[in-house]
């Protein structure tokens, strides 16, 4: 059959455009990340038109048993990254899969207990305009005003008062180390299941470089395509049988029909790259460039909420430059410099303006960037800022300049050469 070119130039064209976009932006948007070539190649494969509803050797469909082979090794694969003795790998998302937790272990109207988005948490931990905050009378946690870090006492006095049945740590924009054994002991003393979504730190969770929650969570949820560096898709992990059995069915057939057997096999594929050395020393690299970062990023004027990082990402306080974040994300994109606005803790600018950005090294950790990399985007960074102060609306010259560094500087890093 006919090549994408022929049957449809403008998407193929767009396409191109897009790859061209990777190859010569400077990502450092903390959720994402540079598949291998490979994990692409599982993902454009003929799995796409198979129904395999079911899981492996108990499917609704004949002509399952190479979807069978491919859906027991990713099982197998990320069970053993993680150390669990069950996973469900069908989960098209990490929404996805917090909803099926959340099917499998509640009834609308109990109550959970997440973190705020406004600290850091995610929209499914229980946030007003998501199915987690609908459906269910969710209690939120936060932040200290101090010191940024989650406030356990409060998680405690709400686990207390409320007495949720789930309570969910994990983030989306929290750049330290989470104390997990802290959040089951509040768990155990109000009978409360643990959920731990560690979508963001899963890469280095896998990696030994960030503490894993799985000795202390009865259920961890995550995202494949973030520090994991997979397919787009969520995946759930638990030692509990009972537990195991009810998110089965709670993935399939009750939050789910046909599971992406494309990107099962393309999630394989990244387990297996994950299990390498070479992911441990991507990991650690990963953090030692988050740190570098965020130690240029301050010496140039900039806040760095709780003072720095432990892990991929930094959460960039940009109050004492006078600038704010949708202003800034604009700004650097122009420059070829791709991030997003994020609001601080105790923000008092609206969601679509913000106090600040929030930065993260997986994707150019993985096309080479090293320390002196992530200081040359930090020193390249702080040009743009500095030009915005004095024309809000952007300095054309500057912003261009930098983009030809950035052009440069990516130029050095190629990807799908
Ligand atoms: N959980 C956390 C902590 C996240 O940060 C995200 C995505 O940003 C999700 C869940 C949702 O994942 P998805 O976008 O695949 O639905």
């Amino acid at each position: 059959s006919a090549a994408l070119v022929d049957v449809d130039p403008g998407v193929s064209r767009t396409i191109r455009n897009e790859v061209q976009r990777q190859r010569q932006q400077v990502e450092l948007i903390a959720s994402e990340n540079i598949v291998s070539r490979a994990v692409l190649e599982a993902q454009g494969c003929a799995f796409t038109n198979k129904y395999a509803e079911g899981y492996p050797g108990k499917r609704y469909y004949g002509g399952c048993e190479h979807a069978d082979v491919v859906e027991s090794l990713a099982i197998t694969r990320l069970c053993e990254l993680f150390g669990a003795r069950f996973a469900n790998v069908q989960p098209h998302s990490g929404a996805q899969a917090n909803t099926a937790v959340m099917l499998a272990l509640l009834q609308p109207g109990d109550t959970v207990l997440g973190m705020a988005l406004a600290a850091g948490g995610h929209l499914t931990h229980g946030a007003k305009p998501a199915l987690s905050g609908k459906w269910f009378n969710a209690v939120q946690y936060g932040v200290r005003r101090e010191d940024s870090l989650i406030d356990y006492d409060e998680v405690e006095r709400l686990a207390l008062e409320h007495r949720p049945k789930l309570i969910i740590a994990g983030f989306s924009a929290y750049p330290r180390v989470v104390d997990w054994a802290r959040f089951r002991r509040i768990a155990d003393q109000v009978g409360a299941t643990l959920m731990v979504d560690m979508a963001h730190v899963a890469g280095l969770v896998a990696a030994g470089v960030y503490p894993s929650p799985l000795p202390h969570a009865h259920v961890t949820t995550s995202t494949t395509h973030k520090t994991l560096r997979g397919p787009r898709g969520g995946v759930i992990l638990t030692d509990d049988e009972a537990i195991a059995k009810k998110i089965n069915s709670a993935v399939f057939p009750g939050a789910q029909g046909g599971p992406l057997m494309h990107v099962i096999a393309a999630k394989a594929v990244a387990f297996a790259e994950a299990l390498q050395p070479s992911f441990k020393r991507y990991a650690q690299q990963v953090v030692a460039n988050a740190r570098a970062f965020g130690e240029e990023l301050a010496a140039g004027g900039l806040a760095l909420a709780t003072g720095g990082t432990d892990n991929h990402l930094l959460l960039v306080d940009l109050r004492p430059l006078g600038l704010k974040g949708n202003q800034v994300e604009v700004a650097l994109e122009r420059a070829g410099i791709t991030c997003n606005k994020n609001g601080i803790p105790f923000d008092t600018e609206k969601p679509t303006v913000t106090s600040g950005i929030r930065v993260g090294t997986a994707a150019c950790t993985t096309r080479g960037f090293g320390e002196g990399e992530f200081r040359e985007v930090a020193g390249l960074m702080l040009e743009v800022l500095h030009a915005l102060r004095q024309r809000p609306d952007g300095d054309a010259d500057v912003e261009a300049s930098v983009n030809e560094r950035v052009k440069g500087l990516t130029a050095r890093f190629p990807i799908y050469a």
